[in-house]
């Protein structure tokens, strides 16, 4: 079972190896990886910090805890149909974001975020709608 909460159910489908240290991105990786090949993995929709949020780099200012964030988690949360505390496959999730999610959602629902310019999230939403399969992110 993996805990994460609201906007990592998003960023999960943008990742392609950016993140905040080699230690965070190591982590999201695997994640990343055993969810794009295991999609039956179970996830549990957490309020706060999460599975993700574990290896946030401890010397810089972290936003884990910031009020918005959680804006953030919850208006992702609600825009898929989920609650916090439900458990479902990832495969479920992918499904939820193929029903309930739009490519340019993105550049409102992430406004603020500094991966948004990048587009890798949308782009990971459309593949995802689409019903295709998201790239391999290779471990460094
Ligand atoms: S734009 Fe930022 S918050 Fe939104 S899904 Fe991508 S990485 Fe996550």
């Amino acid at each position: 079972m993996i805990g994460l909460r609201g906007h990592h159910l998003l960023c999960l489908l943008g990742y392609r190896g950016m993140g905040y240290s080699p230690a965070f991105c190591e982590n999201m990786t695997t994640v990343y990886e055993q969810l794009r090949t295991e999609p039956e993995t179970m996830i549990r929709v957490v309020l706060g910090p999460d599975d993700l949020c574990a290896e946030f780099p401890k010397d810089e200012v972290a936003h884990c805890e910031n009020r918005t964030v959680y804006q953030r988690d919850a208006e992702i949360v609600a825009k898929l149909g989920l609650e916090v505390g439900m458990e479902l496959t990832w495969s479920s999730i992918c499904g939820q974001v193929a029903l309930e999610v739009k490519p340019t959602d993105i550049s409102n629902l992430c406004a603020t975020c500094r991966w948004e310019p990048y587009g890798v999230c949308a782009e990971g939403v459309r593949i995802v709608g689409e019903g295709g399969a998201l790239p391999p992110v290779p471990r460094k």
